[in-house]
């Protein structure tokens, strides 16, 4: 990955960061405000579906997030791009696809496989 990629994938992970982080806060400020308790218990079951599906969803984004704060650290680093079960390039078009990949094709579909 040459220079130039390697700002390109910078830009990207770090709007990708702040899309994150936004999205995160939101989440935040809808799950302060839901209400915790309704008078009416088919209304308080919807409520809590809702608060779950919200959590899930937080917890997903933060799960993101964590991923492309660690893709930032190994550009930082001169890590970024590099396998972590092989060593090799996981390749350009691969981390355009997926900024925060941690491995390379043929180590993912091993993965999948195994799982
Ligand atoms: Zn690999």
């Amino acid at each position: 990955m040459d220079r130039e990629q390697l700002h390109h994938m910078n830009t990207v992970l770090s709007q990708k960061k702040q899309e994150l982080e936004e999205a995160i806060g939101q989440m935040q400020n809808d799950l302060a405000t839901m209400p915790h308790n309704l008078a009416d218990p088919a209304d308080q079951a919807t409520l809590s579906t809702d608060r779950q599906l919200a959590l899930l969803r937080q917890q997903r984004l933060l799960h993101q997030l964590h991923e492309v704060e660690q893709a930032l650290h190994q550009l930082a680093n001169g890590e970024y791009g590099l396998c972590e079960e092989c060593g090799e390039e996981i390749g350009v078009p691969r981390l355009v696809a997926c900024p925060s990949a941690r491995l390379c094709i043929e180590c993912q579909e091993q993965l999948e496989r195994a799982a």
